[in-house]
């Protein structure tokens, strides 16, 4: 026996490889023959990727995988919309505190256009101080209904206790 196979022996190194061929031929390595399914983007249907993350959209249902690219672009799409959301929600808001304080200014100007008025008319021509009385007459009815209310509430507090 004066072959070895070491690497060091010039004869073994020319045979190296041989027995992938005498393999090839007996038909010793179709345990290879049956290769993975490669994965495909479930997204954009890539077969390439740096990195495959698994697609959390279909868990429970089967395996799929999304690529890297439409990852990044899937992110970058929901904090565009989140962004989008908070700056319409933003104008939203301040639409309606103007809207408010539109209204506010209006109010106040209508009841010092009022006060003004009813200057005016007292001044003016007594005829239509009637309509300011009965005016005032009405506010003080309204003020006293609402005075009128309390003890009620109070009365029903004391029978509860
Ligand atoms: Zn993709």
């Amino acid at each position: 026996m004066h072959f070895i196979p070491n690497p060091a022996n010039s004869e073994f190194i020319c045979l190296l490889g041989l027995e992938e061929c005498v393999s090839k031929i007996l038909n010793e390595d179709k345990e290879n023959s049956s290769q993975p399914v490669p994965f495909s983007c479930s997204q954009c249907l890539t077969d390439f990727t740096p990195t495959w993350k698994w697609d959390k959209g279909s868990r429970g249902k089967e395996v799929r995988v999304i690529c890297e690219n439409c990852v990044t672009t899937n992110v970058k799409k929901a904090l565009k919309a989140e962004h989008t959301n908070r700056l319409k929600a933003a104008f939203v808001k301040a639409l309606q505190q103007e809207q408010e304080l539109e209204a506010h200014m209006a109010q106040q100007q209508q009841q010092q256009q009022q006060q003004q008025q009813q200057q005016q008319s007292r001044v003016s021509s007594p005829s239509s101080s009637a309509a300011a009385a009965a005016a005032a007459v009405a506010a003080a009815t309204n003020h006293r209904s609402s005075l009128e209310v309390t003890p009620v509430r109070v009365s029903s507090n004391a029978n509860s206790r």
